[in-house]
């Protein structure tokens, strides 16, 4: 069977903010695009956003002030060359998506409105009610469409197209029908999202499986910072959808069950917006220490009903329909259940700030780029702030697809062939045919269970090396899987039993390189090693694997700037 072979000027994967926003400026510029993307567009996580985007632009508030809250958020890791560029672009940014058609939400007289969220001195977030990300996702995919753009909707990227040093498409299948072809470019861009699915109690898609990373990571190419995962401090307790840090934000406040608001004693002066790894800390001591609520005692309460009916209905609908959907709880009425939920990965892809995909320390791969949550540039360090990312998926998005319109044409196109394709196909027939005796969604309810448990919100050197042992077995009873559906179309069997391989990789970087910050930084959290060490730490985790699944760490300067390190306290 012949497979076809579509060459591009470039190849983006993934269709959320950053792809589409790429796309765009690309196709805009006369070049030839396709957007690959397992999802429809719209059905991305990115439409998932709910509370806001960051730009400093109103009087109280100044880039400067961004660029501050983003650096201290961060612990100090963020490169703060990439923060001045985002923190500078933010208030543009703003203005080029409300000239693309997105509608914010209004102050009386007219101007975007803005409200508080975690770690900001100012309010910052622009918002559209609390369907930010939906609103922007329709309003950039609807301009990327219009511009001509070519969408391979349902199509699943199932290798990177790689070889010495360069990249030069990718190979992917059509998930209606298992039709194969390789798409080959010029120049490629990974938009493949988050990837907190890897914990059992997560904020995310199902779709956010981290593909993109473990694709890069098995042709030997590093992956940056993956210890840091972020736990939102407001998941609906006991599945983790998310109530955005909005809620807090419009003021609601956290009791534990003696009534207490215990933000207090963490975080006396932010209370309730401290950054979020302080307050998701909070709720989980309360916990531990016998204070929380709920049929199972592992949740605290978030009180809303102070706020009144209309500014409920207003400016945060959609959560109080979640949280009646899934609890059965009006926070008209009554305080909803929350806890930490896995959010954010601010590890992924290393990239410098034009979107340009690092071979290691010092080199970078050419004809590869990269933006929005799967890569790390660092502009979050070791914990993001609320409303950053929404902004960091749109304007990297959009920065890097004009970097990639000034240098695609001095790119050579390496010519693919069939044998390209070699890799998925050889995949795909392993899990159609491989007849062992576990199922997938045991062995992955397995993974996430003890990512929860073993490498989320508190870590020690004992948890990990245990997390690490229970990888090892995972991965090697991974090799004795079988599905039951050996069907061409719509298979989703295979398409979960291939993610699972991904999750089980991006994981081993998760747990190797928290094991080996022996610190406690933003997100990062050691019990057995409580306090930030500048001295020793102050850097980067790059991490690689070998085919064997093993990882080597090394590590990588961090770019320091006007913002001095200081103690953080909120
Ligand atoms: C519930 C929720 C609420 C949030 N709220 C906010 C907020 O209010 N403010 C904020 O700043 N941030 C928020 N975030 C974070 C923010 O939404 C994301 O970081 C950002 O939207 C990611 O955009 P992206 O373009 O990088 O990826 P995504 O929008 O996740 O898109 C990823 C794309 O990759 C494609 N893809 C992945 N793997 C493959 C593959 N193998 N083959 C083909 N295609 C593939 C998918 O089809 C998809 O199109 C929120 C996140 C969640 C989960």
């Amino acid at each position: 069977m012949s497979i076809p072979i579509y060459t591009y000027d470039a190849v983006i994967v993934g269709a959320g903010l950053a792809g589409c926003a790429a796309a765009r400026e690309l196709q805009k510029a006369g070049k030839k695009v396709a957007v690959v993307t397992k999802l429809h567009p719209l059905r991305s996580h990115s439409g998932a956003a709910q509370g806001g985007i960051n730009a400093a632009f109103s009087e109280a508030d100044s880039v400067e002030l961004h660029e501050f809250d983003t650096v201290k958020g961060s612990d100090y890791l963020a490169d703060q060359d990439v923060v001045q560029f985002m923190c500078e672009k933010a208030p543009e940014t703003i203005r080029w998506a409300e000239r693309m058609g997105a509608a914010f939400s209004r102050n009386e007289d007219g101007t975007i409105a803005q409200r508080p969220f975690g770690g900001q001195s100012s309010p910052r977030a622009c918002f559209a009610k609390d369907r930010t990300g939906l609103t922007l996702l329709q309003t950039i995919y609807e301009q990327a469409f219009r511009e001509g753009v070519e969408f391979w909707d349902e199509w699943y990227v199932a290798d990177l197209l790689y070889n010495e040093g360069k990249v030069y498409g990718v190979s992917a299948y059509n998930i209606r029908n298992s039709e194969k072809a390789i798409f080959n470019a010029k120049a490629v861009m990974f938009a493949t999202g988050g990837y907190a699915r890897a914990f059992k109690i997560n904020s995310n898609a199902h779709a956010n499986t981290g593909d993109g990373l473990s694709l890069v990571a098995r042709h030997g190419l590093p992956l940056e910072d993956m210890e840091f995962v972020q736990f939102h401090p407001s998941g609906l307790s006991g599945n983790g959808v998310l109530i955005s840090e909005a809620a807090r934000g419009e003021g609601g406040k956290l009791l534990n069950s003696l009534g207490e608001r215990f933000m207090e004693k963490y975080a006396p002066n932010a209370m309730e917006l401290a950054s979020r790894d302080v307050v998701a800390r909070a709720i989980i001591q309360e916990i531990r220490e016998g204070r929380g609520v709920g049929p199972r005692k592992d949740a605290v309460y978030i009180d809303l009903v102070h706020l009144g009916k209309e500014k409920i209905m207003e400016r945060l609908p959609e959560l109080r329909d979640l949280a009646i959907t899934f609890l059965g709880l009006d926070m008209i009425k009554e305080p909803i259940l929350i806890s930490a939920t896995a959010h954010y990965s601010m590890g992924g892809i290393p990239m410098d700030k034009h979107g340009h995909v690092r071979k290691n320390n010092t080199e970078f791969v050419e004809g590869f780029y990269a933006a929005g949550e799967c890569s790390c540039s660092s502009v979050h360090g070791a914990n993001r702030l609320g409303a950053n990312s929404v902004l960091e998926a749109l304007l990297f998005g959009r920065f890097v697809g004009k970097t990639m319109v000034n240098e695609v044409d001095s790119i050579e196109l390496h010519p693919a062939s069939e044998a390209d394709a070699q890799r998925m196909i050889d995949e795909m027939q392993w899990v159609l045919t491989n007849n062992g005796q576990e199922s997938v969604s045991a062995l992955r309810e397995e993974l996430q269970q003890s990512m929860t448990d073993n490498a989320g919100v508190f870590r020690t050197a004992e948890t990990l090396s245990k997390q690490m042992e229970i990888l090892k077995d995972l991965r090697a009873r991974y090799k004795n899987i079988r599905i039951s559906d050996k069907s061409k179309i719509f298979n989703t069997e295979l398409q979960e039993a291939i993610e699972f391989g991904h999750m089980l990789d991006y994981s081993l970087f998760i747990v190797a390189s928290a094991l080996d910050r022996k610190e406690s930084r933003g997100a990062h959290f050691r019990e057995d090693f409580p306090t930030r060490d500048d001295e020793n730490f102050l850097k980067h985790t790059m991490a690689y694997m070998d085919e064997n699944g093993n990882i080597k760490l090394d590590y990588m300067d961090v770019t320091l700037g006007r913002h001095e390190l200081k103690a953080r306290s909120y």
